[in-house]
């Protein structure tokens, strides 16, 4: 068997501990006599994996007690509705444009209220984040949005906004567990599952216990947060597979990594390995403003599509795969998740420079 560098944006790697773990344990989990993908959600085998997975996150990410973990399905596309379908008072929320993942929860923002856009950076493609200080923000605006790593262009918020007590919510979806954040300083945190805490299916939503309950009554049952967490996200059948995935991936964290400053150190080594390569190559180049950078998806071009096009094949058939860039921005990406050893970069590394030498 040999396993490829998996670049991809997500679904992505997994580290090898979790799909080992989870290989032992899949046709009988502990001594249940079933694998996880066959028990009851109802089971008490089941109700402890969510249940521990549940602490292991409030522990790794410092969870204070008046939030509460939902476990819930939808990807992170599906709270570009439900936020503002349980959040909005006012009928408005700030948000700031820092690409199409802000784009398209503006546009379902529209369709239940009102999106004010503070801010963007449509203007240059993305590739910066606009200056915070700038902005002013409603004071009666229900929340301020943002996302806070993004995942096409490679920018990362390193300040948030300061809001003045308007909740801020934030599109964790491709930075969560990449390194330690303060919870207390926002009102609703959510990420799909796929790209840094395990398999496609799950979204997790991380709210404060104010924000919970102001859906309008017409909010269908699945739509309504209130539901899902007077239910402990089993109000139907919760993904559970996922759910075990997931709580694999935080015992990984917390046990393998020892938490999320180590991880954090993990991740920025890998990330400067990149960048400093990218700084000093005469062949491709980091479109993105330098204090913007993400650490977990690293974008870069050559300035020549033919020769990214060559780039991303070579770079395949050497087991590095899924370096293309998003289709809406070309060139190339590689999103180096927590799953991502060191050893994959530095491999990708080598690759570049011997590209670059042989096709100067
Ligand atoms: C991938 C991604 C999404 C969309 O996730 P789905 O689970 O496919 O809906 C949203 N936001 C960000 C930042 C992403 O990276």
């Amino acid at each position: 068997m040999s396993r490829v560098y998996n670049f991809s944006a997500g679904p992505s790697m997994l580290p090898k501990w979790v799909l080992e773990t989870a290989a032992k344990q899949m046709v009988e989990y502990e001594n249940s006599g079933q694998s996880v993908m066959e028990m009851s959600h109802r089971s008490s085998e089941f109700k402890q994996i969510i249940e521990d997975c549940e602490q292991r996150m409030r522990r790794v990410m410092n969870i204070p007690d008046n939030y509460k973990v939902l476990f819930l399905q939808g990807g992170a596309s599906l709270q570009f509705t439900m936020i503002p379908m349980n959040l909005l008072k006012n009928g408005h929320a700030d948000v700031i444009n820092t690409g199409q993942w802000s784009k398209k929860a503006i546009k379902e923002l529209n369709k239940i209220g009102k999106a004010d856009v503070l801010a963007s950076s449509e203007d240059k493609t993305f590739s910066y984040i606009p200056n915070l200080d700038d902005l002013t923000y409603h004071e009666d605006a229900d929340y301020v949005y943002i996302c806070e790593n993004n995942t096409i262009y490679g920018t990362k918020y390193k300040q948030l906004p300061k809001t003045n007590g308007v909740p801020l919510v934030s599109d964790m979806s491709s930075c969560i567990l990449s390194e330690p954040v303060d919870v207390t300083k926002y009102g609703l945190i959510f990420a799909g599952a796929q790209k840094n805490m395990g398999p496609a299916g799950l979204t997790v939503v991380i709210i404060r216990d104010d924000l919970i309950g102001h859906a309008k009554e017409n909010t269908p049952s699945m739509l309504d947060y209130k539901i899902m967490a007077d239910n402990d996200s089993m109000f139907n059948t919760p993904p559970t597979y996922a759910i075990y995935i997931c709580g694999l991936m935080l015992q990984w964290i917390e046990e393998e990594i020892g938490g999320l400053d180590a991880m954090k150190r993990r991740n920025d080594a890998k990330a400067k390995l990149l960048y400093d390569y990218l700084d000093t190559s005469e062949m491709f180049h980091n479109p993105v403003n330098p204090s913007d950078r993400s650490i977990m998806n690293v974008t870069f071009v050559t300035g020549n599509e033919a020769l990214d096009a060559k780039f991303i094949k070579e770079a395949k058939a050497a087991g590095l795969i899924n370096v293309k860039g998003h289709r809406s921005v070309g060139g190339m990406r590689a999103s180096i998740y927590n799953a991502m050893e060191l050893e994959g970069v530095d491999k990708l590394v080598t690759f570049m420079k011997a590209f670059e030498v042989e096709n100067q």
